[in-house]
């Protein structure tokens, strides 16, 4: 089955044909590191975690880089608040986003390059668009000339006039053109710098991602990710970059989440409605969020809402429910994806509500099939589920873990359990009524069953 991806530039979906057919290169904008991811910024993450997982369903050798921006003003503004150290401020923040993630089941990138790892790639950048007149040093800045590259502007769809139009375009008095963007910029007293040709600085934010991605991946790359907001200004720079200084085609293949609000509206420090992963999952468990995340296709937008994680917390209730029924099935065969529903829908361009739809299909035939077929749709359902990072932990612990914080444990729980038994076989019927009516209050429901009492959380909705 071929793989079909819609590509932001030409805005058309495409057979996904990787320049070497034996190894395929993926980069994916990463964090600046200066605070706590939000549920928006894990929005990428998990999308493309989603396509790393199916890459590697077609091609042996997948090389996914996910960078992090570990130099920016954000960055310097916030340790000048501080006094941190720049270094020790950015690690912090480096691990916080790696724990979050992990706990959202986004699998490790192959690279994670950072950018003051990479000084010398970028210098080394900037000579060669100096020297191919593609840049300018202006009072200690180096700038990319706009002017001096034909199509810029392909991938935004932007005429320069459009460009100028854009509240994004800073006026500054060292650019010869109000549409060029910073390589260089210097670093004025104690701020952190790097010597260059060009004096004591720091480079410029589109330019770390073109001299990162050449430096650990190539001059071309298959496919680079992010959200949408990045079409313009950062990618369209990037291409600018890499084409003026090394020619050929930079990304083949250009791919762009829409955005996450929050309760219908855009999230905003002014607003308040800043939703931090961390915070997130205080209150819900990873899997909830990576459900909830991928409910919608990665180009439409995703209004994210309390309804929306109760609902991602009983569906998933549900699959695991499905799984749960049929722990005792062994399941040791080869699943073959071709031809499976969830693998069709994954490679239409990471169609994830269509594949989840399936994993509900799966998990029905599963409830209702007889013994001897189980042991295939359970593969299928958990083969299903590896492919959208979802379904991986115990059934019976998924389905008795609940909230992150609970008001009764699952100690409590077996605790009562084991007493209203003890009170069914004393025919004490009114005392096991009273602690099924308590732990109905608590949110766990209780089935009876031939094999003893079975529990889980209800969902809070
Ligand atoms: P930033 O740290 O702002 O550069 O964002 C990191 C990544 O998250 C980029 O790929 C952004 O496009 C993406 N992003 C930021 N906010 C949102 C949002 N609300 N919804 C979806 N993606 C977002
Ligand atoms: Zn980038």
């Amino acid at each position: 089955m071929t793989l079909h991806i819609f590509n932001t530039l030409g805005r058309t979906k495409q057979p996904f044909e990787p320049a070497d057919p034996e190894r395929v290169t993926m980069y994916v904008c990463g964090p600046t590191v200066y605070n706590y991811a939000h549920i928006g910024n894990a929005r990428p993450v998990v999308v493309f975690d989603v396509l790393f997982r199916l890459l590697q369903t077609h091609y042996d050798d997948v090389v996914y880089a996910r960078n992090i921006t570990d130099i920016d003003d954000k960055i310097l503004a916030a340790i000048k608040a501080s006094g941190e150290d720049m270094g020790v401020f950015t690690e912090r923040f480096a691990q916080q986003y790696e724990e979050d993630m992990a706990a959202l089941n986004a699998l490790t990138p192959t690279l994670r390059p950072r950018a003051t790892d990479n000084i010398e790639a970028m210098l080394a950048f900037i000579e060669v668009l100096i020297a191919k007149e593609h840049a300018y040093e202006s009072q200690g800045h180096v700038l990319f000339a706009v002017e001096s590259m034909a199509e810029y502007g392909a991938l935004s769809n932007r005429s320069l006039d459009d460009m100028l139009a854009g509240a994004r375009v800073e006026v500054a008095d060292y650019k010869r053109y109000p549409g060029d963007f910073i390589l260089w910029k210097p670093s004025v007293e104690d701020e952190p710098g790097w010597d260059s040709p060009w004096g004591r600085g720091r480079p410029g934010w589109h330019l770390e991602c073109s001299a990162m991605i050449r430096e650990h991946l190539g001059d071309s790359i298959d496919i680079h990710g992010g959200g949408q907001d990045l079409i313009f200004p950062h990618h369209e720079n990037e291409i600018a970059q890499s084409v003026c200084a090394h020619g050929g085609e930079y990304v083949r293949y250009w791919m762009h989440n829409a955005f996450l609000d929050m309760n219908g509206e855009k999230m905003s420090k002014s607003i308040g409605n800043v939703a931090t992963v961390n915070d997130l999952l205080k209150s819900y468990r990873g899997e909830v969020l990576r459900y909830a995340l991928l409910s919608a296709h990665y180009r439409s937008p995703l209004d994210f809402t309390d309804e929306l994680l109760s609902n991602a917390e009983k569906s998933l209730n549900r699959l695991y429910g499905a799984l749960r029924a049929s722990a005792e099935v062994d399941i040791d065969m080869e699943i073959t994806l071709e031809g499976e529903a969830f693998y069709t829908a994954l490679n239409d361009d990471l169609n994830t509500p269509r594949a989840i739809a399936a994993l509900h299909d799966l998990a029905s035939e599963l409830n209702k099939a007889e013994h001897d077929e189980k042991a295939l749709l359970k593969g299928r359902l958990l083969a299903a589920g590896d492919l959208l990072g979802m379904l991986w932990q115990d059934p019976e612990e998924w389905l008795q873990g609940g909230a992150a914080e609970h008001a009764i444990s699952g100690d409590e729980v077996e605790l009562l359990i084991a007493e209203r038994l003890a009170a069914k076989s004393a025919r004490d019927y009114a005392r096991a009524d009273e602690i099924r009516e308590q732990l109905t209050a608590a949110g766990i429901s209780l089935e009876d069953g031939r094999d003893g009492t079975q529990w889980r959380r209800l969902t809070q909705s």
